[in-house]
C-alpha cells in the first residue's frame, strides 16, 4: 500500500538553532483527512515544526512530503499555494470590520479574485462575489459564528475570536491546516466550542489537520494518532489510548 497522494510524510526531521537543537530525528506520518496531534512539555519542539511544516523556519535536516512537494524544500508562498493553511497570533483581524468582512477580506486574498474587476461590478465578478460570500457564511456557519458575522470582531468574546482566525485560515479552502495551541487562555466553555469546531472541520470538510497542544487530556477526543516530543524528540507515536498509557510520555509530563 503506497502513500496517498495528500498523506503528510515527516522523516528525520532536524532543526537546529545555533547550537540548540530544537528537533532531532523526528518522524510521523498525517493520512490524509485525519487529526494528528503534536503534544509535548514546553520547549518539546511542537511549534519548530509547524513553523518548519509552514515555511517559516528551514529544517538542518529531514524532509516533509506532503503529495509530491517537499516543504522543506518551498518558501512560505508556494506552501500556502499547495492549500496548507495555518492561523497566525500575529496577524490581527481588523477589530471595527465585521466578522463577515474580515473572512471576506481573507478569502480574496487566498483566492486572488480581482478587486478591480468587482469594483466595475462586471457580471461575473458580481456572481464570484456572491459564490465567497456564501463559502465565507458557510464556513462560519459550520463552526458555530454564524450569529456573529454582521457583528464588529472587537464585540466578541474571546472565544468567538479565536473561532474567527480558525474561519479566517479555512478561508483559503486547505487541505492541510496547522493548528498550533488553539484553545490556550480560554475557559472551559470556550475550549469546547473550540473543539467541536475543529472536530466539525475534520469531518464536514475533510481536511487533514495537524493539531499541537500542551494539555494532552484536549487532544483524546480528537486525534487519530499522536505523535509525542519531548527535548525535540519523538517519545511516543499511536493512537491516543496507546500513547496515554506510555511510560516515558507519562514520565515527560510528571517532569513538566
Ligand atoms: P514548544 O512549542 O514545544 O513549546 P518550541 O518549538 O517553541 O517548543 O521550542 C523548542 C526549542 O527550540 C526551545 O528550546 C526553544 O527555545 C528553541 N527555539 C524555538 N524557536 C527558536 C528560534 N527562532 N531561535 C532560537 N531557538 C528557538
Ligand atoms: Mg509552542
Amino acid at each position: 500500500a503506497g502513500a496517498s497522494v495528500r498523506d503528510l510524510v515527516v522523516e528525520g526531521l532536524t532543526v537546529r538553532f545555533g547550537g540548540i537543537k530544537a528537533l532531532t530525528d523526528v518522524s510521523f506520518t498525517v493520512a490524509s483527512g485525519s487529526l494528528h496531534a503534536l503534544i509535548g512539555p514546553n520547549g518539546a519542539g511542537k511549534s519548530t515544526c509547524l513553523n518548519v511544516l509552514s515555511g517559516v523556519y528551514a529544517a538542518t535536516e529531514g524532509s516533509a512530503r506532503y503529495g509530491e512537494d517537499d516543504l522543506t524544500r518551498l518558501p512560505r508562498h508556494e506552501i500556502a499555494a499547495l492549500g496548507i493553511s495555518r492561523t497566525f497570533q500575529n496577524m490581527a483581524l481588523s477589530p471595527t470590520e465585521t466578522v463577515l468582512d474580515n473572512l471576506l477580506v481573507a478569502r480574496h486574498r487566498h483566492m486572488r479574485t480581482g478587486f478591480v474587476s468587482a469594483a466595475l461590478r462586471l457580471p461575473r465578478a458580481r456572481r464570484e462575489a456572491a459564490e465567497h460570500e456564501a463559502a465565507v457564511v458557510r464556513i462560519a456557519e459550520l463552526i458555530g459564528l454564524g450569529r456573529t458575522l454582521r457583528h464588529p470582531v472587537s464585540d466578541l468574546p474571546y472565544g468567538d475570536r479565536k473561532r474567527v482566525e480558525l474561519a479566517r485560515a479555512l478561508c483559503a479552502e486547505p487541505g492541510l491546516l496547522l493548528l498550533d495551541e488553539p484553545v490556550a487562555g480560554m475557559n472551559f466553555n470556550e475550549s469546547v466550542a473550540m473543539e467541536e469546531a475543529i472536530g466539525t472541520v475534520q469531518h464536514e470538510l475533510g481536511i487533514s489537520i495537524v493539531l499541537v497542544e500542551h494539555d494532552m487530556r484536549f487532544v483524546m477526543g480528537l486525534a487519530d494518532r499522536v505523535t509525542v516530543l519531548d527535548f525535540g524528540k519523538r517519545i511516543a507515536d499511536g493512537t491516543p489510548a496507546e500513547v496515554q498509557s506510555d511510560p516515558d510520555v507519562l514520565r515527560a509530563y510528571l517532569g513538566d
